[in-house]
């Protein structure tokens, strides 16, 4: 029986395992994927805090081994569902072990939006990708395009343009909701074109992706590219979690600053609860809160 079970290791969860551990309480971070979360996927993050720039990766694993050495245990395991047994809680992981927690925080994060395409599932892998960082160098000296207008999507074309022959920045407005400065970074480069006002309407290609077809203006226009990156955003991934507690109606964990849910015993932190601004700092921040106020409830 843990004091505290984590879902979740980002920024959020690991912050909250360090804040839990240094008042005493014993942890386990429940991880589904890979240590660090969705920052991972950022080729370079340079908004942390006396940390000018450093690889989303790196920050990762500098949370991670943080989090580690202070005596969180950390098991990487999907949790699929969570009891609510009175006393504690009981969470159940994808091998068919079940975890023990007098309290649990929910910071399972979001999760890469899908455009809805027809067959977009069947090319993820073949061609379509939601993680430049994690899949770009597969396609070296080839075109690609990348859609959206977020500070993902340009930061992926960043990357992309240093690796691929060319690559098609796809947003569905004239202008970007990302940072000016990456949106100048692109504009100075040769091989990026921005591709504006438009939306993609088909994936083209049998086995692989060998081009998008996008809806410009009112005209159709046929792109060839070897691989297309998704970065429209995200959904929060709470789905397991729905019914123990509360959501918004975007389907977020429904909370405020203060982190608490309306389940006894269960707080939630980072990206998968209700706020406005999703940053690292902002998913450290509630990961502190939501570890004092876990707690101090344990306390009680
Ligand atoms: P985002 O800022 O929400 O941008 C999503 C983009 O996708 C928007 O441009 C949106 O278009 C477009 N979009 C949404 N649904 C679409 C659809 N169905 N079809 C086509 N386009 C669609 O998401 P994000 O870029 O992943 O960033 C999320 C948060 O993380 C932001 O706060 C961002 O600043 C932050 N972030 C920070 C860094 C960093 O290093 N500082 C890096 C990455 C992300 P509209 O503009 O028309 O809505």
């Amino acid at each position: 029986m843990f004091d505290l079970i984590v879902i979740g290791g980002g920024p959020a969860g690991l912050t909250a395992a360090v804040y839990a551990r240094r008042a005493g309480k014993t942890v386990l971070v429940l991880e589904k994927d890979a240590l660090g979360g969705q920052i991972t996927w950022s080729p370079k993050v340079e908004n942390y805090p006396a940390v000018p720039s450093v690889s989303g990766m790196e920050l990762g694993n500098l949370m991670a081994e943080q989090a580690m050495e202070m005596g969180a245990e950390v098991e990487i395991d999907e949790a699929l569902r969570i009891e609510d047994c009175g006393s504690h809680k009981r969470v159940f992981g994808s091998f068919g072990a079940e975890y023990e927690g007098r309290a649990v925080i929910l910071a399972a994060g979001a999760r890469p939006r899908k455009l809805g395409l027809e067959r977009e599932e069947d090319l993820v892998g073949s061609g379509v990708g939601y993680c430049a960082v994690c899949d770009g160098a597969f396609f070296k000296g080839q075109p690609v395009a990348v859609n959206g207008g977020g500070n993902s999507a340009l930061q992926d074309a960043v990357l992309l343009s240093e690796l691929c022959s060319r690559v098609y920045v796809i947003h569905r407005r004239d202008g970007f909701r990302g940072e000016e400065a990456l949106v100048e970074t692109l504009r100075g480069k040769e091989n990026v074109e921005f591709v504006l006002n438009a939306v993609i309407t088909e994936l083209e290609g049998e086995e692989e992706l060998s081009g998008i077809v996008v809806r410009q203006n009112g005209a159709n226009r046929e792109i060839p590219v070897s691989g297309l990156f998704v970065a429209i955003g995200h959904e929060p991934d709470i789905g397991a979690f729905a019914g123990l507690v509360e959501l918004d109606d975007r389907g977020y964990a429904a909370s405020g600053e203060d982190c608490l849910t309306r389940t006894e015993g269960v707080f939630v932190a980072g990206d998968c609860r209700s706020k406005r601004i999703r940053q690292v700092t902002t998913a450290c921040a509630d990961g502190a809160v939501a570890a004092l106020a876990a707690c101090a409830w344990l306390d009680r």
